[in-house]
């Protein structure tokens, strides 16, 4: 798995490359922006871990760059408190999570397993129980009918969605979207699943198999 992290503060940038070579990742890393755009359009790595102000051109516009170019490398940005508006405008073009400085490397490890799991290389599109989730654009339609979702609810719509038809149990759900190897017993995922029900709408495309987990409707 090779991960390109583009951060221009030295400090945090070498904390990221030598935490994740301890982790059994290949990184390469840039200072640069537009260098890292270029590298991040070679289409050669897993993950793309960005900070969001950077000289040359910015986080964003390397995740713009990457997703118009057709490209459906999964992007974690880094961004700092305060950069709320960013973190949104990244998530709508097509980030698929963020992490807020400063961070402990364990959270930061867990996400970019999350999100090294949901991602499906050469599988760009994932059609289930009338829903299509495009994981380049990271667009959702139901029957035709575009649905505005997060980042989080798209990475577990498309669990779902590939596994339509068949239960994904709650331990599956949690580790592949939020990176939990144990159950923490929290509600997020119950919480998601509300969120998905509302926004997809009737009929409820989404079953609960209680004290298992959830199914997509394989013809809803
Ligand atoms: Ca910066």
């Amino acid at each position: 798995m090779r991960i390109l992290v583009v951060e221009d503060e030295p400090g945090i940038a070498d904390f990221l490359t030598r935490g994740l070579e301890a982790e059994g990742y290949e990184v390469e890393a840039t200072v640069d922006g537009a260098a890292g755009e270029e590298m991040a359009l070679s289409g050669r790595y897993d993950l793309l871990l960005l900070d969001l102000m950077l000289p040359g051109r910015s986080g964003l516009d390397i995740v713009e760059a990457v997703r118009g170019a057709g490209i459906a490398t999964p992007v974690i940005l880094l961004t700092a408190r305060g950069e709320v508006a960013d973190r949104v405008k990244g998530l709508d073009a097509g980030a698929t999570d963020y992490v807020t400085k400063p961070f402990a490397f364990e959270e930061l490890a867990a996400r970019v397993r999350a999100a090294l799991r949901v991602a499906l290389p050469g599988d760009a599109r994932v059609v289930g129980g009338g829903i299509e989730v495009d994981l380049v654009r990271r667009q959702v339609t139901r029957d035709g009918r575009s649905v505005p979702l997060s980042g989080r609810e798209i990475d577990l719509l498309a669990l779902l969605a590939r596994n339509a038809g068949v239960v994904v149990t709650r331990e599956q759900a949690l580790r592949a979207v939020w990176g939990y190897e144990h159950d923490p017993g929290t509600n997020a995922l119950g919480v998601y699943i509300g969120y998905l029900r509302r926004k997809l709408g009737e009929p409820d495309p989404i079953e609960t198999v209680r004290s298992v987990g959830y199914r997509l409707r394989a013809n809803g």
